[in-house]
């Protein structure tokens, strides 16, 4: 037994809040969430009763064996048939996904349904539903999250002076395709040296030489779900500098872990992690956000960042990964994936915090 038609019928339920006759999704990892298609051209949507999936001829075998809606497989641009059977319902009105749905797609939409079927633009609903993990979600995230580690620790004993950061990620890479994943969740992010002071550093052919930081950003996306951890390196000793910059973060990095619990605003949990680096005058180099959730994509909700009052809940899995960086210097970020439960949380990153000395 599948959990689709139980998350569909959540969509179906939060239509009438939303005064909503149907919902036409378009978000792909929504369309996987909710019927299990991983193909690139898919479209659903969603009434009270009903649930219809659209797909072209390519996709046909495989949708009318595994999907358990009413499958359209369409000669014609999606969103036509779609159209058509909204007419067909006389559907007064219909929710889209404004932020997934593209100009060109809408305009054809618009155009068909005419004047007697409202469109409203709506988002995130299934996005919603998509935070709070079944545990079947949350096995999955486990898995990809040990064969991200398993990655990272087999990458680590190749790392001499001289590598590369892209043979670096590309070894990464690797190895957790080896493992068992389908594809990196992002582009691995590998920076050396004062390049490690770029929060978002695409690697280089820059060598990793003696007496520099190594960043290591990495996630795996395993049967669909992403995992994403960062952790640091030093070749050769530390300087006190260095490694009182690595200290604070990690300080940082362990009171957002211990702020998570279901019920806490996922701002306080950004504000724990704030307060240690502001106490070390770190504040002004932290410049993102402490975390995100994360599931069938890398990024979803909920946004663990400033003055965000949604409530955590049990289930959620999010990261915590605060980040110091100091141009010129370097940069420190410690990263875990963790999941929200009503005590606490349980981080599910089993690779050690200690700075990696090589
Ligand atoms: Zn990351
Ligand atoms: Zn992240």
């Amino acid at each position: 037994m599948t959990e689709f038609p139980q998350r569909r019928q959540r969509v179906a339920s939060a239509l009438a809040s939303h005064k909503l006759e149907a919902l036409l999704v378009s978000s792909s990892a929504s369309i996987r969430y909710l019927t299990g298609y991983v193909g690139s051209n898919g479209l659903v949507l969603i009434t009270p009763a009903e649930a219809h999936f659209f797909t072209d001829p390519r996709y046909a075998t495989e949708a009318q064996q595994s999907i358990d809606c009413t499958v359209h497989v369409c000669k014609k641009p999606l969103i036509e048939e779609a159209s058509a059977v909204v007419k067909r319902k006389r559907l007064k009105n219909l929710g889209f996904e404004s932020t997934w749905m593209q100009v060109d797609t809408y305009d054809r939409l618009h155009k068909a349904l005419g004047a007697g079927c409202k469109l409203d633009p709506v988002n995130g609903i299934v996005e919603e539903l998509r935070a709070v993990k079944s545990t079947e979600e949350i096995a999955k995230i486990r898995a990809s999250v040990l064969v991200n580690s398993l990655a990272f620790e087999k990458t680590l004993r190749r790392i001499k002076r001289g590598t590369r950061e892209m043979d670096i990620a590309a070894e990464l890479d690797f190895q957790m395709r080896m493992a068992g994943a389908e594809k990196p969740a992002f582009e691995t992010i590998v920076a050396s040296g004062p390049r490690t002071a770029l929060p978002h550093a695409h690697p280089t052919s820059k060598q990793v030489l003696e007496g520099e930081l190594l960043l290591i950003d990495m996630g795996a996306m395993l049967d669909g779900y992403a995992s994403d951890m960062t952790r640091m390196a030093f070749l050769g000793k530390p300087n006190k500098r260095m490694q009182s910059l690595y200290k604070a973060v990690l300080e940082a990095q362990l009171a957002g872990v211990a702020a998570v619990k279901a019920g806490v605003a996922a701002g306080t949990v950004d504000a724990a992690a704030r307060e240690v680096l502001k106490r070390h005058e770190l504040d002004q180099a932290f410049v993102h956000s402490t975390g995100h959730g994360l599931g069938l994509e890398i990024h979803e909700g909920p946004r663990v960042a400033k003055k965000q009052t949604d409530k955590l809940k049990a289930g959620m899995v999010i990261t915590i990964e605060p980040g110091a960086y100091i141009e010129g210097l370097g940069g420190v970020r410690i990263e875990d994936t963790v999941l929200v439960t009503e005590t606490g949380c349980e981080i599910l990153t089993p690779t050690s915090k200690d700075l990696v000395l090589l």
